[in-house]
């Protein structure tokens, strides 16, 4: 129930919907019901021979709560002033109104909610993406991200659907049920306490058939979150899938969820529907008790009930069971709902660990030094950076080298803060990194990494995502920096050409040429660089290599090194092995050592 109302709390402002809809819901109800209680004089009209004073005796007769009794009594009335047909005409008159006007009140009510309906799942799925793009970075490696794309995409839609219905259910039904309630009651007490008795008797043997349904959607939304994870990898993949040819390998993978899923689906939907036939069947039956329970009180001449009447309260009660029915359904269907709810605000109540402090100081440059004193890092469990004591000077270049998965790229990392020492503390001019406004903090830096992060979008718009208001002639001036504005005009549309997903149209090197005209265009005082142009030809290594050494110019730079041909002339460099700094010094200090480094050097002089 806490669930369900913090879920609602996203349709705010609720009145603005709600009093609109409550509105347009009791005039529909109102002329709804109106239409069945004029079955009755309807017949009346057409099938009872009246006198003249039968009339007057049905108005002293209804009482005031007795709507069915009034109606009769008019129509008599009429009858004996017009006639006949003239009546018929205008029972059939206000039949087409109240038809036409409680239709209309219906699609208006439909309308609110609709819109109700779209403005929560707007809300819903904005904060729910907000708060992900402003959690810390270190939750994106614990979190698989089919779950996280299952809960913004499917789970969200979900919810604001069993929200907003189970609201119309709550607003509406009741409402039209205590008008049916009202109509059968004014016909027969008797009758009518009798045949409500179904509504808790078919909730019980409802709540028996749903129980299960919990249980199934927290297991339908795990395999489906597996699948759209597959999904995502497998499209990521698909080169490298195809080169080992495992197509068949991954289509039937991806296959037996698929058919898990569907079958969990299948028993969830059967069991769902199975809620709506068994109260029918109930309602039936007492439907049939009634016409025998009634009946027999018509031929018996028993209390006041007449034919008509009867007949109106049959078919009275046949609509009582729509909106019983309509209640049942909601409910059988609030489990999945809720099950979702939970997921989606899971993950809205994640909250990021990385925030700033609340007098956090803002930078507006990099003045001096950047310093690590005594740092220790770990992602969880084994250590991984262990006391690491390093100074970058302003205006120096500092290369990082040593083995693979010896910590370079993880202590590159600490410096836009991506994540925090566990001990010892990393400072800028002075200011401990905590103590910094993050956001001023990762102004200074600029970044070029292994991958080549770029988006599905023009090469300009990809280069100025690093400065969205960059004038066409920066990004060109950028461009050029970064030996990129030859190949670029060579595309198709020149800088307007769509780069594809992740700039899979473009070569290795020319997606490292854009990252470097991205990180130029920013202009930071200081630079993280994965150097990657091992893996380029000789020509593009020479390019970029060319653009790198532009970009390094007269700034900061903290660069991982593969080749060590290309960081020689580097200030520092700092051996990084098993987590710790195992020597640093420039290149002829290191080679003199004859260290780690050395060996490296040799090793590499070696290969190439
Ligand atoms: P290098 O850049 O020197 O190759 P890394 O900094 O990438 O080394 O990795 C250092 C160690 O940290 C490796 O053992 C790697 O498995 C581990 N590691 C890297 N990233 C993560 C992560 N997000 N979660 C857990 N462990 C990680």
């Amino acid at each position: 129930m806490k669930t369900y109302f913090r879920l609602l709390s996203f349709a705010k402002p609720i009145e603005k919907f709600a009093i609109p809809y409550a509105i347009a819901t009791i005039l529909a109800v109102i002329c709804n019901t109106f239409l069945f209680t004029l079955i009755g004089p309807l017949l009346e009209t057409l099938f009872t021979p009246k006198d003249g004073a039968h009339a007057a005796t049905m108005i002293d007769k209804a009482s005031s709560f007795d709507f069915v009794g009034h109606f009769n009594a008019y129509i008599n009335h009429s009858v004996d002033a017009h006639g006949k047909l003239y009546t018929l005409k205008i029972v059939c008159v206000v039949i087409v109104i109240s038809v036409v006007l409680a239709n209309l009140f219906r699609y208006f009510s439909q309308r609110i909610m609709e819109d109700l309906r779209v403005h929560t799942l707007l809300k819903l799925r904005k904060r729910v993406f907000d708060n992900i793009m402003d959690l810390h970075i270190g939750f994106f490696s614990s979190e698989r991200k089919g779950d996280i794309i299952s809960k913004v995409a499917s789970d969200v839609q979900v919810v604001q659907f069993t929200v907003t219905n189970t609201l119309q259910v709550v607003f509406k039904e009741p409402v039209q049920l205590l008008f049916y309630i009202g109509v059968l009651l004014s016909i027969s007490v008797k009758l009518t306490i009798f045949s409500l008795l179904v509504i808790p008797i078919s909730g019980f043997i409802i709540s028996k058939i749903v129980k299960r349904l919990k249980q199934q959607a927290t297991q339908a939304h795990e395999s489906f979150a597996k699948m759209i994870g597959f999904l995502d990898e497998s499209l990521g993949g698909i080169k490298i899938i195809k080169a080992f040819n495992a197509t068949e390998r991954i289509k039937k993978k991806f296959h037996d969820e698929n058919i898990f899923y569907s079958n969990l689906t299948r028993k969830m939907t059967r069991r769902q529907q199975l809620a709506s036939p068994v109260s029918q069947t109930l309602g039936v039956l007492v439907v049939v008790f009634i016409i025998l329970y009634g009946g027999n009180m018509i031929l018996t001449n028993q209390g006041s009930l007449t034919s008509s009447k009867f007949l109106v309260y049959i078919a009275t009660f046949s609509q009582v069971m729509q909106p019983i029915k309509a209640i049942t359904d909601s409910f059988s269907g609030i489990h999945s709902g809720i099950a979702a709810g939970v997921r989606v605000l899971d993950l809205i109540d994640t909250k990021s660990t990385m925030i700033n402090a609340p007098d956090a100081i803002v930078l507006n440059d990099f003045k001096e030094s950047i310093s690590f004193q005594n740092v220790d890092f770990d992602y969880g469990n084994k250590p991984i950076l262990k006391n690491i004591n390093l100074t970058i000077k302003k205006g120096q270049t500092i290369a990082l080298v040593g083995p693979s998965g010896g910590g370079k790229s993880t202590l590159v990392d600490l410096i836009p803060r991506f994540y925090d020492p566990i001990g010892g503390s990393i400072s800028i001019d002075g200011h401990n990194l905590k103590d910094i406004n993050f956001e001023s903090l990762r102004v200074l830096m600029g970044t070029v990494n292994q991958q080549s992060i770029l988006f599905n979008d023009s090469i300009a718009n990809n280069i100025a995502f690093s400065k969205p208001d960059a004038t066409r002639e920066e990004i060109i001036t950028a461009a050029k920096i970064a030996n990129a504005d030859g190949f670029i005009l060579n595309t198709q549309d020149g800088y307007e050409t769509n780069i594809g997903d992740g700039g899979n149209k473009l070569s290795g090197g020319q997606k490292q040429r854009i990252c470097i005209a991205r990180a130029i265009l920013a202009n930071p005082p200081i630079m993280l660089l994965d150097e990657a142009t091992s893996a380029l030809d000789t020509e593009s290594e020479k390019l970029v290599q060319d653009a790198l050494y532009r970009l390094m110019e007269s700034r900061t730079s903290i660069v991982i090194a593969h080749r060590l041909s290309t960081i020689q002339n580097a200030d520092i460099i700092a051996v990084i092995d098993k987590g710790e700094v195992i020597e640093t010094g420039t290149h002829t200090e290191l080679m003199r050592k004859k260290g780690l480094y050395n060996r490296l050097i040799e090793m590499q002089t070696f290969n190439d």
